[in-house]
Formats: structure tokens, sequence, C-alpha cells
């Protein structure tokens, strides 16, 4: 029974060595340059950034005010980072960079003018030495040729005219969402999130937002399933109740995706809402409209720990596969971000990775072929 059971063991090592043991992640990956670039200037520049003098000056004021006071946060600060045994240079180098971070990145606009000037020419520097005109052009491609997909595959479903007229308007009208000028940007706010953002569909402005991130897809191939998942958002589910007329066209997909052969797609936890109510939490108008809108989550409910509705996410998996079915270039180069074994948040809007890829993607009848998949995972055809 030992014996067997470090048999099984060394299979399964063996198996999923550098991912899961499918025909996406069972091949080395390569590594990614451009991304990898990405982040090591990141934290460069970010040093240099902390190191200006104007918030320099700010960051060391805070740091001996601080210690001055002897305040609990410098402690939890330093023991959180190891920096017991660090030099002081490095306590305050690292201190910059954390104040940087967190205080003068954070939020936007700061007192002082000339700490939003240092701010702006920051993000803006960053955003078109990474994204220059040519990376720009090979996004906007790709997206183009996901859009056209997109139309194409909506075209063919057997659903109701109209719900097929309105899904082909609002997916029409869809545009990429570039930074321009920082000041009258999306990132206004949070500029740090310039650096967080990747490919996120944005509803009310009709617009799929780029940040930087954009860069982890190694492949175009996987931008591409990527692009055909956040168009899958326009009229997934949740979005459905408030963008569009009459009944939503893929019910049927929904309950499959929810079943035990496929992805499993959990139902929102509901169970907490009467007590959020009545703690004042939770307004009686969202708890109302959450209701209507049973597959939405909220900023303010689900909280976390709670379970949010994975339909919306399932439902974008299932759209990409779909489209990308139908993607000429589709190899096994498609949805490699997929092999990361991402540990989930509990109560996740995700299924796991291994779900999304091998009971979704990889079960398409068409996807499964070209790419000879044999896991188990039932489709949901429409
Ligand atoms: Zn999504």
């Amino acid at each position: 029974m030992r014996l067997l059971s470090l048999g099984l063991f060394l299979l399964i090592n063996f198996y999923t060595k550098g991912g899961f043991s499918n025909p996406i992640c069972s091949q080395p990956i390569a590594v990614n340059k451009k991304f990898q670039n990405l982040l090591n200037a990141r934290d460069t520049e970010l040093g240099k950034f902390s190191n200006k003098k104007e918030i320099a000056a700010k960051a060391d004021h805070t740091l001996s005010t601080l210690i001055a006071a002897k305040s609990k946060i410098i402690g939890n600060w330093m023991n959180k980072r190891v920096l017991g045994n660090a030099t002081e240079a490095d306590i305050v180098k690292q201190w910059r960079v954390y104040y940087a971070q967190n205080f003068v990145l954070g939020k936007y606009p700061n007192k002082d003018q000339k700490v939003n000037q240092l701010i702006k020419e920051f993000i803006e520097n960053f955003y078109s030495q990474f994204l220059p005109k040519k990376e720009k052009g090979r996004i906007q491609a790709v997206f183009h040729k996901a859009k056209s997909l997109a139309i194409h595959k909506i075209k063919s479903f057997k659903i109701k005219a109209d719900q097929k007229s309105q899904i082909l308007s609002r997916v029409s009208a869809i545009k990429l969402y570039w930074m321009k000028k920082f000041e009258s940007s999306k990132f206004k706010k949070q500029p740090l999130e310039v650096f967080s953002w990747g490919v996120a569909y944005d509803p009310a402005p009709n617009e799929i937002n780029i940040g930087l991130e954009v860069l982890q897809y190694s492949s175009d191939e996987t931008l591409f399933a990527v692009f055909a998942h956040e168009i899958g958002h326009s009229f997934d589910p949740c979005r459905w109740g408030a963008f569009f007329k009459g009944s939503f066209a893929f019910e049927k997909v929904i309950t499959c995706l929810r079943g035990k052969n496929s992805v499993q797609a959990k139902k929102r936890d509901d169970s907490k809402m009467k007590k959020m109510v009545q703690a004042g939490k939770l307004s009686k108008e969202l708890a109302m409209a959450l209701k209507l809108n049973p597959t939405c989550n909220k900023i303010q409910y689900p909280p976390i720990g709670v379970q949010s509705d994975q339909a919306p996410e399932s439902f974008a998996d299932w759209f990409s596969a779909e489209v990308t079915s139908e993607y000429k270039y589709l190899s096994g180069n498609t949805r490699t971000d997929l092999c990361a074994s991402k540990k989930l948040r509990v109560g996740s809007s995700y299924p796991t990775n291994n779900f999304r890829l091998e009971r979704i993607f990889l079960s398409h009848p068409k996807i499964r072929k070209t790419l000879k998949f044999k896991g188990e995972g039932q489709y949901c055809s429409l």
C-alpha cells in the first residue's frame, strides 16, 4: 500500500510538473521577458521615484515623527519585513518605497503640486515606455480579431432574433481604453492601478481597460482568448439585467456550468444579507437590486469570505472557448496563464484555474480535438 501510494505520488508529480496534466500546461512555458522587464523596471523606478527630494523629505519626516512617538506602526511594519537587523540606511530606503506606494501613489491628487507633477510624469512615462505605439498596435490587432470572431460566433448562435441583435450592437461598440493623459484618465484616483490592471471590461462606458499587466500574457493566442473572455462579460448573466431587455439567452448554459460534470459554478451566498442590512452595512435598495440580479457580485456584497456567484466568470470563459474554437492560431500556447495554480480567496468569483481550463476551455469539442485533450469534463453547448 505504501509503495503504491509512493508510486502514485511520483506519477502525479511527474504529470503535474510545471502545471496540470493537460496539453497546454504539460509543455514548458517560455519565460515572458517583456513582463519580467516591466516588473524589474517597476521596482527600479519606484526606488528612484521614492528618492525624489519632495517625496523622500515627506517620507523621512513621517518616519522620524512615528519613531519619536514610539508608534507601534513602525514596529509592526519592520517585523513584517524582518528588518530587525537591517542597517538604518536600508530601513530608510525601504520605508521610502513603502511610503511612495501607499501614501503618494495610493491616491491622487496630493496637496503638494510638485508631488502631483512627479506622479503624473512617473505614470505617463511608464505607460508610454512599456506600451509604445508598436505594442499598442499589436494588442489592438489581437483585439480586433477577437471582436470580429466574437461577432461571427454570436451571429451563429441559435437564440431569439431580438436577443441576438441587442448583443451584436453592444459587442460591436466595445472599444479598448488606453490611458492618454493621466489627469483625465481612469487611473487618476488610484495611480498605482496602472500596474495592477491587465485587461478588464468596464460596463458603463462599454470599454476594455488596458493596464500594464496586459503584458503578462505571453502569447497573442492567450491574449486573444482573454479578450474573448472580456467581450463575454459585456452580456454575462449579471450585465444582462442592467443593459438588455427581455430574457437572458444563455440560461441553459449557466445551469450546465453549475453542474458537477462541468465547472461547478457556485451560487452567491445570500445568507448574510439580511443581517448586514439590519446592521446598516448594506442599504435596503442595494439588497433589493442584488436579489433581482442573483448572479451579480458587488463591492458591498458578498463581503470577503462569503461566496460570490461564479456564473459571470464561468460564462465569460465559456464564451471565450466558443470564440477561440474558431481561431485559426489556436495552439498549445493558448491560455497558458491558467496553468498557474493560483490560490483563490475563500468565496472567490472564479472557479479554480484547473477547472476553468479543463472543464470549459479544453472541453470544447473543437478545442479538445485540435489540442488532443483526453481529460474529463462535459462541455456546455448552447
Ligand atoms: Zn472575467
